[in-house]
């Protein structure tokens, strides 16, 4: 027997979706729509599929460890300093670093729930304990009780906005009473992991206020979502706060965001009408689904990702497994209180009504 540090007793293996490959047997030789995992069902451009190519002709070097010419483009468009960056192997990635740079045992973490799972996955790996907002029974952010959670000075404050999974978010009203709120001691991490599809309305993405914020604030953002590049891993954070990052870069892996992956951003970040087609494609469908399931009868959530939270009203677990046996893949949510939701992305049109038409006859037939 191995000893395991204690603090990994109460963890799960992450459930990291189904990929295609599992599901081939399982679906029949058909057409598979793969809406478990909140990918850009889009194609890449050209000009990225270019740029790995030639990224991989120097594949046996070493990858830049400070991903140093993508760092200072971002930081053009941005206006955040490159010391003020920090890339990772996907946002996941950051999300582990800044666990193992901030938290030990005794530490609280407070999130939004239901969560993105590794949120509180990996603060527990750490022995911090989770302190969870839930939802209001009607389904709307706790705006009071987060506030209150945000005065305390606990050690992070960790959410998504909009939020995994259930596609809510945080108004700009909302945001700068969070931010006004927030402990002096306390560190605030919004994952704006889906940020690019929830610009608009009463959303606003929290970069303006690394200037004049005066607590420490880290911002991750991700290449695997809006700007399609989910295989490659590489997302990146923002941060007011030189300590947190200098933390950060003592913890992370030296050679974390691998070359053709620098490049393929680079690119991307050159084709910014591929990645505003992509988006707008990718919440016409939403939306096109989310009246479709309203139409069904269920409980869907407003959602400002690219994808949806739906209440099935029946074990959702079961009912994903029957939608594999029509080549359709969706995440059933596993957490506490919302077992009956799935999480459904926003696919290509085909792959959309693959599901929906899966859903309606599932739904319809009786037992
Ligand atoms: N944060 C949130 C809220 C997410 O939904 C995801 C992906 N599902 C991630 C982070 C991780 O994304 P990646 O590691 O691909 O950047």
């Amino acid at each position: 027997h191995v000893k395991l540090r204690p603090e990994l007793a109460p963890l799960r293996t992450y459930n990291a979706g189904l990929s295609l490959e599992a599901v081939a047997d399982r679906c029949g030789g058909g057409p598979i729509a793969k809406l478990g995992s909140n990918e850009n069902p889009h194609e890449i451009s050209p000009q990225v599929k270019a740029a790995m190519a030639q990224a991989v002709e120097t594949a046996f070097l070493y990858p830049d460890p400070t991903a140093g010419r993508l760092a200072r483009k971002i930081s053009h468009e941005t206006g955040v300093a490159v010391e003020r960056m920090i890339f990772g192997d996907g946002s996941e990635d950051l999300l582990n670093v800044l666990a193992r740079t901030l938290l030990q045992p005794g530490d609280e973490v407070v999130t939004l729930y239901p969560s993105f799972p590794l949120h509180e996955d990996y603060a527990q790996m750490m022995g911090a304990a989770v302190t969870r907002i839930e939802l209001t029974h009607d389904h709307r952010i706790d705006i009071d009780a987060l506030l209150a959670a945000a005065a305390r000075p606990v050690r992070l404050i960790l959410l998504a906005n909009p939020m995994n999974p259930a596609g809510l978010w945080l108004s700009a009203d909302d945001l700068a009473r969070l931010l006004a709120a927030q402990h002096p001691d306390s560190v605030l991490c919004l994952d704006e992991a889906y940020v690019e599809y929830a610009k608009g309305g009463d959303f606003e993405p929290a970069t303006r206020w690394l200037r004049d914020h005066d607590k420490p604030l880290l911002i991750l953002r991700t290449f695997s979502k809006a700007y399609g590049l989910a295989a490659l891993r590489i997302g990146y954070g923002f941060s007011n706060s030189d300590d947190l990052i200098g933390g950060m870069n003592l913890v992370r892996t030296p050679f974390n965001v691998n070359a053709v992956a620098q490049a393929a951003a680079l690119a991307a970040l050159d084709q910014p009408e591929h990645v505003e087609t992509g988006v707008r494609d990718s919440l016409a469908e939403r939306d096109r689904m989310a009246a479709a399931l309203s139409d069904l009868g269920l409980t869907v959530l407003p959602s400002k990702g690219n994808f949806l939270f739906v209440d099935c009203g029946r074990p959702a677990t079961e009912l994903a497994d029957r939608l594999l046996d029509a080549g359709v893949i969706v995440k059933p949510w596993k957490q506490e209180g919302y077992e009956s939701f799935i999480r459904v992305s926003a696919g290509l049109p085909p792959e959309n009504t693959q599901f929906l038409d899966a859903l309606t006859r599932l739904l319809a037939a009786p037992g």
